[in-house]
């Protein structure tokens, strides 16, 4: 096939820790040095391609960017109609606190699933199937076992999710409706993780465990595509993320620097900003020491599970990505999360799960602390839909 009439201008494999270059073959797994592969695109092709503004004649969906996506063809697409999530201004709340500038919802639980999991998930799940898997696994902490669930029974393929034994039950029934196996275990994400690598042979799955695969960050990179597109070709100048994995973080960063490569976006990249829980936050931690890894977080707690991740094979990427664009790591109480939940709900009819609350109860913590000046524009992101976490009575 000519060069510009391929689905995808995905070129290589890189070795993140390294830089070396690998093939495409079967990569569900890290590099060589133990660290994530990302994938790299043909951007001066890109530049081409999108010279005409190709992209903006495709239906509104995360697949309209699928030159930078890895998905071979549009045939091999795994979807269950994603669309754009909007990107709603905030009214009172910031007004009250004298905000000049503009503070956003990205509100990403309109997706599959009800959360940001969805995009990843579509493009990993469309990748596993192309090379042949049948069977697919990962560990969770709610989200993403629901949207590999979903994924799966959308592609005709097996499902199996390791949850820590004290989820949220509405986590375990969701992944459960869509047919996977779901096994329970005690301990954390980390040691889900860890009994999955260890029973992946025998089981016969694919583990598409955060960041031990390069695809999940491919599908997450819409969330910085769209933005880009929301904010005509530009930025938000802050970008409020909360951090577990760091899926999301390591893709912005990536998707902004692939539209720079490709001249489709100038000008500095937006600043990163990691929310983390006081009772999970190895980033913050990290960060606040100057380290270029980050330790296990022991006996992690916090009632936003889907940032309760005490360790991540993708803390060297996400906390350069904070200190390459400008950005920095806070951390909230449960307290703080609680109350930014009711006044985002009450005062903007906005219900955010509580990751999402988190990154407002962030935004309050930098403009005390002067790290936000006041006019900027700063986009804050919700991940998933509160109707899946324990509801007030249970947890109150
Ligand atoms: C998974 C998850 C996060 C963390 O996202 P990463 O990109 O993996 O850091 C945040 N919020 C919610 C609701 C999640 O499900």
């Amino acid at each position: 096939m000519r060069e510009r009439e391929r689905y995808s201008l995905a070129r290589a494999l890189v070795c993140s820790a390294s830089e070396a270059a690998f093939p495409f073959d079967r990569p569900f797994r890290l590099s060589p040095e133990g660290a994530p592969f990302l994938v790299s695109y043909d951007t001066a092709g890109l530049a081409e391609r999108w010279r005409g503004r190709a992209w903006t004649r495709r239906p509104v969906s995360m697949w309209r960017y699928h030159e930078l996506l890895p998905v071979p063809d549009r045939e091999a697409v795994v979807s269950l109609g994603e669309c754009r999530t909007p990107l709603i201004p905030l009214g009172r709340l910031p007004r009250q606190l004298g905000f000049r500038g503009t503070v956003w919802i990205k509100d990403d639980s309109r997706l599959p699933t009800g959360s940001f999991k969805a995009r990843g998930l579509a493009v990993a799940v469309s990748m596993a199937r192309w090379f042949g898997y049948r069977r697919l696994a990962l560990p969770t902490n709610g989200n993403a076992g629901a949207a590999l669930a979903a994924y799966a029974a959308r592609a005709g393929l097996e499902a199996l999710v390791v949850a820590p034994s004290d989820l949220p039950p509405s986590f375990i029934a969701e992944a459960r409706a869509f047919g996977a196996e779901v096994r329970v275990m005690d301990g954390l994400i980390d040691d889900c993780g860890r009994w999955l690598r260890a029973h992946a042979a025998e089981l016969g799955v694919c583990d598409l465990s955060t960041l031990r695969e390069p695809y999940r960050v491919e599908g997450k990179k819409t969330i910085a595509f769209e933005l880009w597109e929301q904010f005509r070709g530009g930025a938000p100048d802050v970008i409020v993320y909360p951090t577990g994995g760091g899926t999301g973080i390591i893709a912005m960063w990536k998707a902004f620097d692939e539209l720079a490569a490709a001249g489709l976006f100038q000008g500095p990249p937006p600043r990163l900003v990691a929310v983390q829980a006081e009772g999970c936050a190895p980033i913050v931690r990290a960060f606040r020491e100057g380290a270029g890894r980050a330790s296990r977080w022991p006996e992690a707690a916090t009632r936003a599970v889907g940032i309760r991740v005490p360790a991540t094979v993708g803390d060297a990427l996400i906390l350069r990505a904070l200190r390459e664009t400008g950005g920095c790591a806070v951390a909230v109480g449960e307290e703080e999360i609680r109350e930014a939940q009711d006044a985002l709900a009450r005062a903007e009819g906005l219900w955010l799960c509580p990751e999402g609350a988190a990154c407002w109860a962030g935004f309050l913590r930098l403009r005390d602390c002067g790290w936000l000046d006041g006019g900027e524009r700063v986009v804050l992101f919700n991940g998933a839909t509160p109707l899946k976490y324990p509801l007030s009575g249970s947890d109150r």
